[in-house]
């Protein structure tokens, strides 16, 4: 019996037409089982859903390696053996024949209000964690599958798994991969988090776009931090969405363009074409919370105790490192504010926070403002910090100003 109802589901998988993001102009998806995923997938947030084969993918193994060669993750603990197993979805499955790819798009519009000292939060972290609503959808895809094939025929990855997502979203022409390296999906911009569900039932495989970026190079330009190459690759060492994610210390020569970004980046997608038309298309569920989540205060996160921080940021993205990393990013942005009114908060965290991480970050930020009353907070820790991390980093901060900071300040600042 059940091999009737699977059989009949893949009869029907095989004459279900091409699925088509929603809204494209043309008939409407034919075939029982592609529309109900299709509509599975519309009544859970996704602004689009295409199918690929569950080939392994032999480019992404290529291209893995060589931006493992290069550097390009050194600071993420990637290896072969994971490119390998994302590129392969049989391990995640076996038999795995098809891959269901859906874009749900989260782009919701900024508050206006900017004040003083206040940081800046990408917009994929803005709101309540992504994974409960793209869970939901890939199951309610899910079971659509398992019902079809009369038996558990589905894996979902949602983030969960590793997965080639990108390569695969591409492949089934759910967009295109672009310079800035996220999938671009017409319409809906590259504002999109990606879920798959890998499955053994054989449906029909969409073709890819025939689209790409062509000479365009904004995102290229409007990145800071020179992290783009322009061949659609990316020193992920040099991207600030990455620095803002590593638990270490942040280097020296890329702190100062960092800008005011406690958590993420957006300045590349904000700048590529196809997402600025496509506008901020995202699910109410995405909205920004009222309160500071977008441009917190910066002094109040740098003043905060861990546990406050994992309080207040539970179910967030910025919980996902710890406290300490988001009051070291903290640091950073006050340093780059240049604002003399950050000199107390930073002197605060450099005299008694008790992690070292963000002592050190905010003498490095006392050393960017320059101040003397800067200078004195740096000078008096110098002579008390017991870490040999920090007093590095007191040294160096007080090294441009030579002997005028060893003189305390004299001046007060104004
Ligand atoms: S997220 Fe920011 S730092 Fe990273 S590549 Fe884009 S613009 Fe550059
Ligand atoms: S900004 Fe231009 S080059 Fe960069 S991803 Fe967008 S379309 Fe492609």
């Amino acid at each position: 019996m059940a091999a009737d109802r699977r059989a009949r589901a893949l009869r029907e998988g095989r004459r279900a037409l091409k699925a088509r993001p929603f809204g494209r102009s043309g008939p409407a998806p034919q075939g029982d089982l592609k529309a109900r995923l299709t509509a599975a997938a519309r009544a859970g947030g996704a602004g689009a859903l295409r199918v690929c084969s569950a080939e392994a993918d032999a480019p992404t193994r290529e291209r893995f390696g060589a931006a493992l060669e290069r550097g390009d993750l050194a600071t993420w603990p990637y290896d072969r053996a994971y490119a390998e197993r994302a590129a392969s979805p049989a391990t995640l499955l076996p038999n795995a024949r098809s891959i269901v790819c859906v874009a749900l798009p989260y782009a919701t519009q900024p508050p206006n209000a900017r004040a003083p000292l206040r940081g800046r939060v990408s917009n994929y972290a803005w709101s309540a964690d992504y994974h409960t609503i793209m869970r939901a959808l890939l199951e309610a895809i899910a079971a659509i599958l398992d019902d079809a094939a009369g038996e558990p025929a589905t894996r979902i990855v949602c983030d969960t798994a590793p997965i080639a997502e990108r390569a695969f979203a591409q492949r089934a022409g759910l967009g295109w991969v672009g310079k800035h390296t996220n999938v671009i999906v017409p319409r809906l911009g590259s504002y999109v988090f990606l879920g798959e569900v890998v499955t053994t039932v054989a449906l029909d495989a969409d073709a890819p776009l025939r689209t790409s970026c062509g000479s365009c190079a904004r995102c290229v330009t409007a990145c800071p931090t020179g992290a783009l190459r322009g061949d659609y690759t990316i020193d992920a060492t040099r991207c600030i969405s990455d620095l803002t994610q590593r638990r270490d210390a942040i280097p020296v020569a890329l702190r100062p363009l960092m800008g005011d970004w406690v958590w993420g980046c957006d300045l590349c997608q904000d700048a590529c074409p196809p997402t600025q038309r496509a506008g901020r298309v995202g699910a109410s569920a995405f909205r920004a919370p009222a309160g500071s989540a977008v441009f917190p205060d910066l002094q109040r996160l740098l003043a905060s105790s861990t546990r406050a921080l994992a309080r207040e940021l539970r179910g967030t993205a910025l919980a996902w490192r710890g406290g300490t990393v988001v009051r070291r990013n903290a640091a950073v942005a006050l340093g780059n504010s240049l604002d003399r009114a950050a000199v107390p908060a930073l002197a605060a965290a450099l005299a008694g926070d008790r992690a070292a991480l963000v002592r050190g970050h905010s003498a490095w930020a006392l050393g960017r403002i320059g101040s003397p009353s800067a200078l004195c907070a740096l000078s008096a820790a110098a002579g008390e910090e017991r870490s040999y991390d920090v007093r590095s980093e007191i040294a160096r901060a007080l090294e441009p100003f030579g002997r005028m900071a060893t003189l305390g300040s004299a001046e007060v600042d104004g």
